[in-house]
């Protein structure tokens, strides 16, 4: 009965805890030798946030970053066009948090190892490929430090591995690599104070050329200083290529700092900020084609393997620990079989396809580029660029597309209900 887990970033381990919770026997594979707190900020919706809790950790999160209360879009020149309430501020029963990407992982593991023990996950082994049997499957591993083989048997693989996924690569191995779009991100962290109205997520400037910037953490009560984290994003001829993308390559701010310089405000001073970051990573935004199928027998898919999307609208970690919980669900009512795969695939392909396309095009904030387009980002009253009611209603088109509309949420059953565990047969 056990399920092997692919890949122990967000959605591995978001599986493995909601396996462990409802009773599912599983064992987890991470390629890397130590799992270690890699990345910057990443955003969790309410949704999301609904399942952690659900898994034991409202109390755990604040020690890992901030309830986040407002999101605006600003400008080139730093005007505000819109802004709104998060979380339980805009009316969800859950929070949204803005948290370090590596921190979050290493709560889910430390977490995991509290609760099932360290031999449950197996670090230095990566996935090579898998192969159906009529009663089971295997997963063929390789150590990644000796290059010894080993094949462990299971009755499913879940491909929880990335936008690189080796386990989606043997199911279409026609596809090719991530589809680079021409937008090129670097991100870094700095300690500085928290602008507006103290957990602000701000998106500013227009489709080729803009920073996103939020705190991920609580201001420090002496100093009044938080971790600040940001992202700067350029957009070039997507035919000219670019360094593999990697989320951790470092690279020197010179780069592309003087492309922003004039991008400081009386509200934030971004330059300063990338100035001050000890580190900076750059990112080829890349995504990958949505697929027809991501299940074969015994073997299926969950986050980035699955639907790997553009890093905009905060939806890369969500979806990953959504697709734990429902697949989690589909233990339930299906029991540990293929049956279950076919049920979670059909109910959570369609929406993480329209999340991917939605991002590749009118994403949230191509309202910026239409401010940009109408007035170059320079205006005295908003209104004469852009009513209210235009603006909003693009607002509310994407949240009913990501699937975070307040009342459809707030109004939802669980979908693991508290203390259910899945009967074994
Ligand atoms: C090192 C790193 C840093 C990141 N930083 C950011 C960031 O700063 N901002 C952001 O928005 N997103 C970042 N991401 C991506 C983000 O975590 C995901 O988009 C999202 O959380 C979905 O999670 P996932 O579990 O599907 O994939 P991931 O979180 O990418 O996890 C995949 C895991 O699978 C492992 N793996 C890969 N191939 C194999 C294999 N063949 N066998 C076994 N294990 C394998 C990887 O080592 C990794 O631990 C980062 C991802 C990684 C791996």
């Amino acid at each position: 009965m056990t399920v092997l887990i692919i890949g122990g970033g967000i959605g591995g381990l978001a599986l493995a805890l909601t396996c462990h919770q409802i009773g599912v026997p599983f064992k987890v594979f991470e390629a890397s030798r130590t799992i270690q707190p890699l990345g910057v900020g990443i955003n969790i919706q309410p949704n999301a946030v609904r399942e952690l809790y659900a898994l034991g950790l409202e109390n755990a999160l604040p020690n890992i970053g901030v309830k986040t209360r407002e999101y605006g879009m600003f400008s080139r020149h730093g005007l505000e066009i819109w802004t709104e309430p998060r979380g339980e501020w805009a009316g969800y029963k859950w929070p949204q948090y803005s948290v370090h990407r590596g921190e979050l992982q290493m709560l889910l593991y430390n977490t995991l190892v509290e609760r099932a023990g360290a031999d449950c996950v197996e670090t230095g082994w990566r996935c090579s490929g898998f192969e159906n049997t009529e009663e089971s499957a295997n997963a063929h591993l390789v150590n990644s430090a000796t290059g010894e083989k080993r094949i462990e048997n299971a009755s499913l693989i879940i491909g929880a591995d990335g936008i690189h996924s080796a386990v989606r690569h043997q199911m279409h191995p026609d596809e090719g690599p991530p589809i680079w779009g021409g937008a090129v991100l670097w991100r870094g962290t700095a300690r500085g104070k928290p602008f507006r109205i103290g957990a602000s997520m701000a998106l500013i400037g227009h489709g080729t050329q803009r920073i996103v910037a939020y705190p991920i953490s609580e201001a420090d009560p002496d100093t009044g200083f938080a971790t600040i984290n940001w992202i700067t994003e350029l957009t070039y001829d997507p035919g000219a290529g670019w360094n593999k993308e990697d989320w951790n390559r470092e690279v020197d701010a010179s780069e592309f700092l003087p492309m922003f310089k004039d991008w400081s405000y009386d509200w934030v001073d971004i330059p300063a900020l990338v100035t001050q970051s000890d580190r900076v990573y750059e990112y080829p935004m890349v995504d990958r084609d949505p697929l027809e199928c991501w299940t074969q027998g015994r073997v299926s898919l969950i986050g980035d393997a699955a639907h790997a999307t553009y890093p905009v609208g905060s939806n890369g970690a969500t979806q990953a620990i959504m697709d734990a919980r429902k697949l989690g669900r589909a233990f339930f009512d299906h029991g540990v079989n293929p049956s279950a795969l076919k049920a979670y695939e059909d109910e959570m392909r369609p929406p993480t396809t329209r999340v991917t396309l939605a991002n590749r095009g009118s994403g949230p904030d191509a309202v910026l580029q239409m401010i940009e387009d109408r007035c170059g980002g320079m205006f005295d009253r908003l209104e004469d660029v852009a009513s209210h009611e235009e603006l909003s209603a693009h607002a509310a088109q994407y949240k009913s597309i990501a699937g975070t509309a307040i009342e459809a949420l707030n109004n939802s059953p669980d979908i693991i209900a508290d203390g259910a565990k899945v009967r074994l047969v």
